[in-house]
Order: structure tokens, then sequence, then C-alpha cells
């Protein structure tokens, strides 16, 4: 299984710097104005600490706005930030992409999937977190990353999935000897 290991950096152009990389300190800032509420996720650019806001809510009116929601903002909750973050309307709407690079680790159950004839192995992903197929088969199963190419040459390793492009979802491939 593929879990995230800490929140993922935003993709965006720092005005202040021009690096492209922020990270979220968890923060949020809320600003309500009689019956309508704005809400943002606060970033901070990973080179000069620059503080960039990214929407989440914007003229909502109060009502519409689950209790329990309103409290995780308040509280700065930390898990919210992660699922507003993978939001795909919160990244269209600040026109930002994640990058999931050392924010991810691979569980395995233990077992050794070079032991018998031919086995189905499942990879889970616990976040949409784009990986190169051929990394997670190669750290799973012990071998080098050009091993694990050369079973996908020699049909040694199958799926119904291209293991040759990144994937973010969940998939299984077959193990041959
Ligand atoms: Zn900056």
């Amino acid at each position: 299984m593929v879990v995230p290991t800490r929140l993922p950096l935003v993709r965006r152009r720092c005005h202040a710097c021009g690096s492209e990389r922020f990270r979220a300190g968890g923060k949020f800032r809320v600003n309500a104005n009689h019956k309508l509420i704005d809400v943002w996720l606060l970033v901070l650019c990973t080179a000069c600490g620059e503080t960039a806001k990214l929407t989440v809510l914007e003229r909502v009116t109060v009502r519409s706005i689950r209790p329990e929601l309103l409290d995780r903002l308040h509280d700065n909750d930390p898990g919210l930030a992660a699922e507003l973050l993978q939001d795909p309307f919160v990244q269209r709407r600040n026109r930002i992409a994640l990058d999931w690079d050392d924010a991810w680790r691979l569980v395995t159950d233990g077992s050794d999937p070079l032991d018998g004839e031919a086995v189905e192995i499942s990879v889970r992903f616990a976040a949409r977190i784009p990986v190169r197929p051929v990394r997670l088969i190669a750290e799973g199963c012990g071998l080098s990353r050009a091993e694990v190419e050369r079973l996908i040459l020699d049909g040694k390793i199958v799926s119904a999935v291209r293991l040759g492009s990144r994937l973010s979802g969940d998939f299984t491939f077959t193990l041959k000897h």
C-alpha cells in the first residue's frame, strides 16, 4: 500500500522569489462578513517563506456550512488541510498541482513475492499519489528498476494497467517465474 508520510507540496509560482513550491502550514484564514464567509488555506513558499492563500470557500453563506467543518477550520485541523489539498475542486480553483516527491512510502504485508510460481499482487493507494509502478514493484519485490523493466519486457510481469506511466489508483499485477 502506498501511504502518505506528510502533506504534499503545492506547485505554484512565488511572486516574491520565483520558487515553485509551497508547503501547507496547516493554518486557515476565515473571514466572516455579515452572513457570508470566505475561507483560505495558507501556504508558505519553501524558499523564502512568503505566504500565499489558496481559496477554499468564497462568499458562502454561513448557514450552508456544516458546523463540523467550521470547528475543524477554527481548530486548524491538519487532516482537513490534507483533504482540501487533494480536493480536485480546490486544485482547479487555485490552478495548483501537488508534488508528492518524498511524501509517501510503500508498506508491504511482509510476504515474499518471489515465492511460488506466479503470484498476483495488489497495490493500493491510501491517497491519490502519482507514482511509477516500476518503482513500486522494484521496492516491494526487492528488485532493481532495471530488473523490473526487463521482467515486464519478458512478459514475466503483467498487468491490465500500463506499467510504464504514473498511476495514482489501485492496481494489480502478476509476477511469473
Ligand atoms: Zn518565495
